[in-house]
């Protein structure tokens, strides 16, 4: 019936679905373990008419033409810039921490003074990730390295991991440098916008295509089998000869048997308000206030003039598969132990030319939606065409 079946209906999914079905002319099953598609980019409209977006905020940016021409396929962009403050010593200053936080911080002579060093040191407009600032042998600097380090990344780090920044992959803390700059946004991408009509429209797009069938509300475990032994693979205890795309967890579909992988879930937070706005800017982080990481409020992202607003808190927590409220496993956890049980994965998987692995989940990659989708077009060319 089919001649591939994807799990999962994230970008990696729907991106791969879409090239099979309309390049390739095959037809497609994706299962989804949610009542919904789009994976953890699904946004959906609240019952007071805010456009949320269900597993946290979603910013879309890349400097991958490609991708964002490919998506352009699917939507239309409505442009917006990202910009987060973080909550310290009792004033809001941008962050990635640059020179205007730098201001906002320290008394003028000593910010000037260490703007100076900075610029000498690394440039203006160059980005250092704090574990190399940290490294720097200038006294001043150093202090400032480790003010940076304890006043953003140090208890952030511990709610959202559990653990110090340099125990887990530089990558991790490398995503938000210290920014030599006056430049508030988050992002400097070359594109950088919202869907017009959300990233759910988008799947809807991607997917609405006579080749591509969906079963929703479906773990694959229920409806799938594969025998690692033999390589034969069943659904609904019919064989299945095609191509399986695998987007979960990697460490599930190979029955854990070299150890279950970690990763860190969160608890989001709703609340609606009758106020008109909540806050200055979409995302503002607390490091050392709260047991949450952040706070956002959606209507700076959707743009509606509509009264009220709906804000939402992340609480980070261990993933617990059989704990409701813990068992989204949002992100893998980057440690050299880990990537190391990852690797016997990789390797079991080898051999099974059937068996695709593409995803945030299926890979355990730190991707950003550009990312995978990147990658799942590269997947498509390399292996499917
Ligand atoms: P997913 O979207 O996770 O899709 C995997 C799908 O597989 C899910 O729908 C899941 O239900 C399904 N599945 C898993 N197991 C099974 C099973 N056993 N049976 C059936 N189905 C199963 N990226 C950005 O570019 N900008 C951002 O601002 C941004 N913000 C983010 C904020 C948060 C809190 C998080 C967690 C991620 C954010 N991302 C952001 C990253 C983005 O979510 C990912 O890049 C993207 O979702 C990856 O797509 P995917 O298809 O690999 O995985
Ligand atoms: N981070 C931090 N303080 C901040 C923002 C980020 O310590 O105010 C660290 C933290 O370890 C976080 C990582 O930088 O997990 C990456 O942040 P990003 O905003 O990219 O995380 P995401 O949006 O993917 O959750």
């Amino acid at each position: 019936m089919f001649d591939t079946i994807i799990i999962g209906a994230g970008f990696a999914g729907s991106v791969l679905a879409e090239r099979l079905a309309t390049q390739q002319n095959k037809r497609v099953l994706i299962i989804d373990k949610r009542r919904h598609i789009g994976g953890n980019c699904y946004d959906r409209f609240d019952e007071h008419g805010v456009l949320i977006h269900q597993y946290g905020p979603h910013l879309f940016h890349t400097d991958n033409k490609a991708v964002f021409d490919y998506l352009s396929q699917f939507t239309q962009w409505t442009q917006y810039q990202h910009e987060v403050l973080a909550f310290i010593d009792g004033q809001k200053v941008p962050v990635p921490f640059n020179l205007n936080s730098l201001h906002a911080l320290f008394p003028k002579s000593l910010a000037d003074s260490l703007e100076l060093k900075l610029i000498e040191s690394f440039g203006y407009g160059v980005k250092v990730p704090i574990l190399e600032l940290r490294k720097t042998d200038d006294k001043a600097l150093k202090l400032l390295a480790d003010y940076i380090y304890d006043k953003i990344f140090v208890n952030y780090t511990a709610k959202q991991w559990g653990k110090k920044p340099e125990d887990i992959s530089a990558e991790v803390t490398g995503r938000v440098p210290v920014h030599i700059s006056r430049d508030n946004r988050y992002f400097q991408d070359k594109y950088q916008a919202i869907p017009s009509h959300g990233y759910t429209k988008i799947f809807e797009n991607m997917l609405d295509h006579p080749n591509i069938s969906l079963l929703l509300n479906t773990d694959f475990k229920d409806v799938f089998t594969i025998n690692f032994d033999s390589g034969d693979m069943h659904f609904m205890e019919n064989p299945f000869t095609g191509q399986l795309i695998f987007t979960g967890l990697i460490d599930e579909l190979f029955n854990s048997q070299f150890g279950t992988l970690p990763y860190r879930s969160l608890n989001f937070q709703f609340e609606h308000l009758e106020t008109d706005q909540y806050q200055e800017k979409t995302t503002i982080n607390y490091p050392n206030d709260y047991d949450f990481t952040r706070i956002t409020e959606f209507k700076h992202i959707s743009k509606q003039s509509i009264s009220g607003t709906t804000i939402v808190k992340e609480f980070p927590q261990d993933f617990d598969r059989n704990d409701p409220i813990k068992n989204i496993p949002y992100y893998p956890v980057f440690t050299p132990e880990n990537k190391e049980k990852l690797d016997y994965y990789n390797n079991f998987a080898e051999p099974f030319k059937n068996i695709t692995l593409v995803g945030r989940l299926a890979e355990n990659r730190y991707y950003d939606m550009d990312d995978i989708i990147a990658r799942a077009l590269q997947v498509f060319s390399d292996k499917f065409t």
